[in-house]
């Protein structure tokens, strides 16, 4: 905010913008692998899966080092691939473990095996989730289209009492996308889901997941933007609501106490009828220095945004030298306007970046010390 603050002053008087602090952000999304061994109809990755680049381990780890060393707190293990492919895919929950981060896996559950070679390194508030929406093995199979022929949402889930055993301070979590007739990638007609929602459920909670999550589906529109516009579907969207709210319900009775059937940001604001509110951004998204995304093609300002040249900071390497990537993210909060590039965007961030805004523009002396009581919980 200070920096911010000395920014907008300094280009205001034509003078060249001060270097920013020598910190990385809070919390990275790290893409091990463009890899996926699954063709899955909803993917919002599709056109950057399975290209031929890829991580040098111990590049990526020097990357990381650095990053740690700066004030870097988590990294989600996520996709634009998927990251047990990764062929070091333990070692490297090990080594980031090691650095002192929070660490969190988003997998499709298809290398069980390797998530439990991974599981004694967790701690408390790590968690791992499975993208799996699906409550029968056949919606499963014609969603994701394994390449294993065999692969089932039954062999999937008996690895998690494996995995709890192994380490019960892992969370584990049955992460839900609800597609309805209607929503399209490309021509790719869409397998629909939302009448197995209930189903799931009851499934998470029998094979030892600790929650499901559902989310409505988005979309990739032609700029590479992630967005949200359930008005494209064929369905009438009022109607759609009616079904998913129906079934959470439905899903909060079949599940074991304790268990938690939790509806995404994304999806509360689509059944609030506020979704639109989230597409009015400011014009510099201050997530950008907070949270990054860090791929075998390159380094990113937003999971929104993941592949999209104009939101790219550098290389995959780019944090082995920290004041390149600290002046590449110093270019992008000055050059990047998210009231333009994110304006379909329904960004979960909104609020946040709204507030911040506000802080950069007050008179008042910024305060020195954080605002509330320290909450631990270090994924952006
Ligand atoms: S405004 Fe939101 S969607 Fe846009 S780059 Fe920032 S966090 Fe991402």
């Amino acid at each position: 905010m200070q920096w911010q603050r000395a920014a907008r002053k300094a280009q205001a008087e034509g003078r060249p913008l001060p270097d920013l602090p020598d910190l990385a952000p809070l919390s990275i999304n790290l893409d091990l692998t463009t890899a996926c061994n699954y063709a899955c109809d909803h993917c919002i990755d599709w056109d950057i899966l399975n290209s031929k680049v890829r991580h040098e381990d111990q590049e990526l780890r020097d990357s990381l080092q650095r990053m740690a060393e700066r004030g870097l707190r988590s990294v989600i293990l996520i996709g634009g691939g998927e990251p047990t492919l990764y062929p070091g895919f333990a070692a490297i929950v090990e080594f980031c473990k090691g650095l002192g981060l929070s660490v969190a896996v988003v997998s499709n559950g298809s290398r069980g095996d390797r998530l439990l070679a991974a599981a004694p390194f967790f701690t408390e508030g790590d968690w791992i989730r499975l993208s799996l929406d699906s409550g029968s093995n056949e919606v499963f199979r014609r969603m994701h289209n394994p390449s294993s022929r065999t692969l089932s949402l039954d062999e999937i889930c008996s690895w998690m009492p494996r995995i709890k055993a192994a380490n019960p301070a892992v969370q584990l979590g049955f992460s839900y996308v609800i597609t309805w007739k209607g929503g399209s990638r490309g021509d790719v007609k869409i397998v629909e889901n939302i009448h197995e929602m209930v189903m799931a459920a009851k499934r998470a909670s029998d094979a030892q997941f600790d929650y499901i999550s559902f989310k409505p589906f988005l979309e990739r529109q032609q700029d590479g933007a992630e967005v949200m516009d359930p008005a494209k579907s064929e369905a009438e969207l009022q109607a759609v609501i009616a079904r998913i709210q129906q079934n959470l319900a439905e899903a909060r009775v079949v599940v074991r106490p304790g268990f938690r059937v939790l509806a995404s940001t994304n999806l509360r604001v689509l059944m609030a009828g506020t979704w639109r509110d989230y597409t009015r951004q400011p014009k510099v998204c201050h997530m950008q220095m907070l949270r990054q995304v860090v791929t075998p093609l390159g380094t990113f300002n937003c999971p929104a945004h993941r592949g999209v040249e104009k939101a790219q900071l550098g290389g995959k390497e780019l944090w082995q030298v920290p004041a390149a990537a600290q002046h590449a993210t110093a270019r992008l909060l000055q050059g990047f306007d998210a009231s333009h590039e994110c304006r379909e965007v329904t960004c979960l961030y909104n609020s946040t970046n709204w507030w911040l805004e506000e802080l950069v523009e007050a008179d008042a002396p910024l305060p020195q010390a954080a605002p509330a009581d320290e909450q631990r919980d270090w994924f952006l």
